[in-house]
Protein backbone atom coordinates (compact mmCIF):
# COMPACT_ATOMS: atom_id res chain seq x y z
CA UNK A 1 0.00 0.00 0.00
CA UNK A 2 2.58 2.29 1.30
CA UNK A 3 5.04 3.27 -2.38
CA UNK A 4 8.19 3.97 -1.66
CA UNK A 5 9.34 8.05 -2.43
CA UNK A 6 10.67 8.75 -5.27
CA UNK A 7 14.17 9.85 -5.44
CA UNK A 8 14.11 13.11 -5.37
CA UNK A 9 17.20 14.69 -6.63
CA UNK A 10 17.51 18.90 -5.75
CA UNK A 11 18.47 21.31 -8.03
CA UNK A 12 22.22 22.31 -7.88
CA UNK A 13 25.16 20.91 -9.34
CA UNK A 14 24.01 21.66 -13.43
CA UNK A 15 24.41 25.06 -13.18
CA UNK A 16 25.92 25.10 -16.89
CA UNK A 17 22.64 23.73 -18.48
CA UNK A 18 20.76 25.38 -21.07
CA UNK A 19 17.30 24.89 -22.01
CA UNK A 20 15.85 26.05 -25.35
CA UNK A 21 13.92 29.08 -24.69
CA UNK A 22 11.53 30.75 -26.49
CA UNK A 23 11.41 34.79 -26.97
CA UNK A 24 9.37 37.07 -28.82
CA UNK A 25 10.99 39.17 -31.54
CA UNK A 26 10.55 42.74 -30.43
CA UNK A 27 10.79 43.73 -34.29
CA UNK A 28 7.52 41.38 -36.03
CA UNK A 29 6.56 39.82 -32.73
CA UNK A 30 7.25 36.95 -33.98
CA UNK A 31 8.13 34.01 -31.42
CA UNK A 32 11.67 32.30 -32.05
CA UNK A 33 13.63 29.88 -29.91
CA UNK A 34 17.01 30.78 -28.65
CA UNK A 35 18.74 27.52 -28.49
CA UNK A 36 20.56 26.08 -25.82
CA UNK A 37 23.67 25.87 -28.13
CA UNK A 38 23.26 29.64 -28.51
CA UNK A 39 22.63 30.12 -24.84
CA UNK A 40 25.96 28.49 -24.20
CA UNK A 41 27.83 30.62 -27.21
CA UNK A 42 26.25 34.13 -25.58
CA UNK A 43 27.81 32.46 -21.85
CA UNK A 44 31.07 31.66 -23.47
CA UNK A 45 31.23 35.24 -25.32
CA UNK A 46 29.84 36.81 -22.16
CA UNK A 47 26.58 38.43 -23.91
CA UNK A 48 24.34 39.18 -21.04
CA UNK A 49 21.58 40.23 -23.41
CA UNK A 50 19.21 37.86 -24.50
CA UNK A 51 18.61 38.18 -28.43
CA UNK A 52 16.03 40.47 -29.17
CA UNK A 53 15.53 39.62 -33.12
CA UNK A 54 14.15 36.80 -34.66
CA UNK A 55 16.62 35.31 -37.45
CA UNK A 56 14.44 36.63 -40.26
CA UNK A 57 14.75 40.11 -38.69
CA UNK A 58 17.86 40.07 -37.92
CA UNK A 59 19.27 38.80 -41.20
CA UNK A 60 17.07 41.49 -42.73
CA UNK A 61 19.41 43.98 -40.70
CA UNK A 62 22.04 42.65 -41.77
CA UNK A 63 20.90 43.36 -45.29
CA UNK A 64 20.29 46.88 -45.14
CA UNK A 65 23.13 47.35 -43.39
CA UNK A 66 21.13 48.43 -39.64
CA UNK A 67 20.48 52.26 -40.51
CA UNK A 68 21.86 54.59 -38.08
CA UNK A 69 23.58 57.82 -38.90
CA UNK A 70 26.18 57.85 -42.38
CA UNK A 71 29.94 56.88 -42.46
CA UNK A 72 31.17 53.76 -43.60
CA UNK A 73 30.40 50.61 -42.24
CA UNK A 74 32.78 48.53 -43.85
CA UNK A 75 36.29 48.70 -42.41
CA UNK A 76 38.00 50.46 -45.98
CA UNK A 77 41.55 51.31 -44.65
CA UNK A 78 42.81 54.08 -46.69
CA UNK A 79 46.57 53.90 -48.06
CA UNK A 80 48.18 54.95 -51.41
CA UNK A 81 49.03 53.17 -53.98
CA UNK A 82 52.25 51.52 -54.72
CA UNK A 83 52.17 51.84 -58.24
CA UNK A 84 50.70 55.69 -59.28
CA UNK A 85 51.53 57.12 -55.61
CA UNK A 86 47.11 57.74 -55.84
CA UNK A 87 45.51 57.68 -52.94
CA UNK A 88 42.85 54.25 -52.52
CA UNK A 89 41.03 52.85 -50.45
CA UNK A 90 41.46 48.57 -49.35
CA UNK A 91 38.50 46.45 -47.67
CA UNK A 92 41.63 44.98 -46.02
CA UNK A 93 44.33 45.71 -43.77
CA UNK A 94 47.69 46.04 -45.75
CA UNK A 95 50.26 44.30 -44.51
CA UNK A 96 53.89 46.30 -43.93
CA UNK A 97 55.94 45.79 -46.85
CA UNK A 98 53.43 45.11 -49.15
CA UNK A 99 52.53 46.56 -52.34
CA UNK A 100 49.41 48.24 -52.41
CA UNK A 101 47.47 49.13 -55.86
CA UNK A 102 44.47 50.92 -56.92
CA UNK A 103 41.75 49.74 -58.64
CA UNK A 104 43.40 51.03 -61.70
CA UNK A 105 46.34 49.97 -61.54
CA UNK A 106 45.69 46.46 -59.69
CA UNK A 107 43.45 45.57 -63.06
CA UNK A 108 45.97 46.49 -65.12
CA UNK A 109 48.59 44.14 -63.59
CA UNK A 110 46.23 41.53 -63.72
CA UNK A 111 45.20 41.98 -67.36
CA UNK A 112 49.01 41.88 -67.78
CA UNK A 113 49.59 38.95 -66.58
CA UNK A 114 46.96 37.17 -67.59
CA UNK A 115 48.02 38.15 -71.35
ZN1 LIG B 1 11.26 39.25 -36.26
ZN1 LIG C 1 47.59 53.09 -58.88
Amino acid sequence: MSQCPLPDGGPGGLAMEFHDKVLKCSECGAEFVFTAGEQMFFADKGFKNEPKRCKACKSKRAETGGGGGGGATRSETKTTCSQCGKETTVPFKPTQGRPVFCRECFQARRSMGAA
